[in-house]
């Protein structure tokens, strides 16, 4: 009796928007070892930053929700609680803090004497404490009333582009990705209800004045419930260009990551028309020294507009001013906030494009995949290509061959 083998295992390969559209985008070869060697970044200090936000503002917004806590929130009462519960949360994970960032979590110390009334001012001005008390008493306090959900996994199936039958390794390819906060609300009447003296939500009118949002408004039907989808970044604002070919263009894969979240969203059963999308670059708070010379570097290739550094001729005076060593400089509220905050316009055609482009990576990266599985070298089958920066904070400098450092690197 001949037995039946049994049948090839029906895969349909995941992709997700920041774990592998961002990173692939940032250099093929560095997602080739980080993502599908599952090889962490022996320094993860962007890492931790990112997922250490993200995980205050979840927090803060479910305290907020239960107690109601008014604003603004006491740094070592409301906010040091909640800071040190995400740091432990992220050393389970292997991911700490330098110490310039965030004091040392007391709950990890059971030696220790020290209490939370011992913490200073210094520790208070540590940047992801000073960063995480701005975030909460500055956008949270205008964002959490308008929450609808948040951390909201959605997904979606796409046809594999380029399928074919003897190659590829599925017809179809699933997205996935997680809303960091959802916003629902009836637009005419949220817009009617700004106009009167005793609400004052900062979101709401940064998005009056939107010129995108004030001609969609038009559109909007009235009681009807439309949703806003917001991401918050751990980074400071990027650039509309860069001049780099080799680096990536961040500024466009935020706006496609937004309106790719928008199509998955729409997908979902009890999804409301999407209205608009905000990001919030919360670096732009508190920036740190690093993120000043980048600015600083924009300006002088001139990647910032002219009608921007018009309307911010002092603040920018300043940055330029401003040397390594000095003490940062003091930039005016408004030049934070406006940096801080970015309004995404959902329209079909752009998401359309939007999907085109993850497409076209997921292709990519399935054509690298599969030469490798077919015995091409690591090296070969994956583009090696990324900016300076990027190599320079690579821990496969060392032997990849696109890389001058590779180069200088000796063994004494
Ligand atoms: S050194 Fe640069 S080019 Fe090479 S893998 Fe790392 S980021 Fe990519």
């Amino acid at each position: 009796m001949k037995l039946p083998s049994r049948s090839k295992a029906y895969i349909i390969p995941e992709y997700s928007l920041t774990g592998d559209l961002l990173s692939f985008l940032t250099c093929n070869l560095q997602y080739r070892y980080q993502n599908k060697g599952t090889l962490p970044p022996s320094k993860p200090v962007q890492r931790w930053f990112g997922e250490f936000i993200h995980g205050v503002m979840e927090e803060a917004f479910i305290q907020w929700k239960h107690e109601k806590t008014p604003f603004p929130w006491d740094w070592k009462e409301d906010i040091r609680p909640i800071e040190d519960l995400i740091d432990l949360r992220l050393q389970a994970r292997g991911l700490y803090p330098h110490d310039e960032d965030l004091f040392y979590s007391i709950l990890n110390q059971p030696d220790t004497d020290l209490t939370i009334d011992d913490l200073n001012e210094h520790d208070h001005k540590k940047l992801a404490s000073a960063r995480a008390e701005k975030a909460i008493n500055i956008w949270g306090k205008h964002l959490f009333p308008l929450i609808d959900s948040s951390e909201l996994l959605i997904k979606g199936i796409r046809d594999m582009p380029g399928y074919d039958e003897h190659r590829s390794r599925s017809n179809y390819y699933g997205i996935n990705g997680v809303v960091d906060v959802l916003t629902s609300m009836k637009i005419n009447r949220t817009i009617e209800q700004s106009n009167l003296d005793n609400y004052d939500n900062m979101i709401i009118e940064i998005l009056k004045k939107n010129r995108d949002f004030q001609k969609r408004i038009t559109d909007c039907k009235e009681g009807e419930d439309y949703e806003i989808i917001i991401d918050y970044k751990g980074m400071k604002r990027p650039p509309v260009e860069v001049t780099n070919p080799k680096a990536e263009n961040k500024w466009e894969s935020h706006k496609q990551q937004i309106l790719t979240y928008s199509w998955l969203r729409s997908q979902q059963e009890d999804s409301k028309p999407i209205f608009a999308g905000i990001i919030f670059y919360l670096n732009e708070l508190v920036p740190s020294k690093e993120d000043l010379m980048l600015i600083k570097e924009e300006m002088n290739s001139g990647l910032i507009d002219d009608e921007t550094l018009e309307k911010y001729e002092n603040d920018f005076e300043m940055i330029q001013n401003w040397q390594e060593d000095d003490k940062a400089p003091e930039l005016s509220d408004e030049f934070k906030l406006e940096r801080s905050i970015r309004i995404i316009n959902i329209d079909d055609d752009e998401i359309n494009k939007s999907l085109e482009k993850f497409d076209s990576v997921v292709f990519e990266i399935e054509k690298s995949l599969i030469n490798e599985i077919k015995g091409c070298k690591i090296q070969d089958a994956w583009k090696a290509e990324a900016d300076e920066r990027t190599c320079s904070a690579c821990d496969f400098k060392t032997f990849c061959k696109n890389n001058n450092q590779t180069k200088e690197f000796k063994i004494p």
